[in-house]
């Protein structure tokens, strides 16, 4: 086993998730290495699966790539096994399998992997799963800066940004933004965004998440950009993905 730092990787990360890499094909582990460490992350390596759960078990990985066909141990029974213990219990799983083997992806799914991803796969999509994986599971631990086609928001330093431009946003229209950020796409109620935004159990009129997002939108278009929140009537907001890019 060996635990890789790629130093570098991208600037402002405050610590970089460590990704377990179980893949027995020598090349292709070369591959996932040199990628998974060149998108910012550290990368842990196991030859099968038994160095998979030893390596798993010293260090808890941030997200798992597991390979389903595995030396020693199966991928999948490593899948099992890590949702059975306490510290891998939530750690995110990507399973690598190969083509057509349709009943054993729904057999990972039902193990517990998160995401599988078929064989062969382009590096591209593998890391964008991992990210989507990571942003869904581990919203924090995904990226420091974080995006929505030319609308950037920076979890560190808490600054905003479209194309060129800074944003000032309150508080609230900050985390609104970061909540939209973090689920492309997707509509929330404003009940929902008063759980996320404000906390469940505080009182605040829903008609006050309007409010809010009529500011948010107002710092986002105020140089005259398109309007990228997406108002779904009797249904709440979500953010625009036409205008991803
Ligand atoms: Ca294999």
């Amino acid at each position: 086993m060996t635990n890789l730092d790629a130093g570098g990787g991208r600037p402002g990360l405050e610590r970089k998730p460590l990704i377990l890499i179980a893949e027995d094909e020598a090349s292709l582990m070369t591959l996932l290495r040199y990628n998974i460490e060149k998108e910012g992350y550290r990368a842990v390596e196991a030859f099968d699966g038994e160095e998979a759960l030893l390596v798993a078990a010293e260090d808890t990985p941030d997200l798992v790539v597991l390979d389903w066909m595995l030396p020693k141990v199966s991928g999948i029974e490593v899948c099992r096994r890590l949702r059975g213990r306490a510290e891998t219990k939530n750690v995110p799983i990507i399973m690598l399998t190969a083509r057509g083997e349709e009943a054993d992806r729904v057999r990972g799914l039902d193990t517990g992997a998160d995401d599988y991803i078929t064989k062969p796969f382009s590096m591209t999509e593998l890391l964008a799963r991992m990210r989507a994986v990571l942003r869904r599971i581990r919203p924090a631990l995904a990226e420091d800066i974080v995006s929505f086609g030319d609308v950037a928001i920076d979890r560190t330093t808490h600054r905003v940004r479209r194309g060129n431009r800074e944003i000032h946003l309150g508080p609230t229209e900050y985390k609104l933004l970061d909540h939209f950020i973090q689920h492309p796409g997707r509509v929330f109620s404003r009940e929902q965004l008063l759980d996320a935004v404000w906390g469940s159990g505080v009182y605040v009129d829903a008609r006050t998440v309007d409010v809010h997002i009529g500011r948010l939108r107002k710092a986002l278009i105020e140089g005259g950009e398109q309007d990228p929140i997406r108002t779904v009537r009797s249904a709440g907001y979500a953010l625009d993905e036409s205008l991803k890019t």
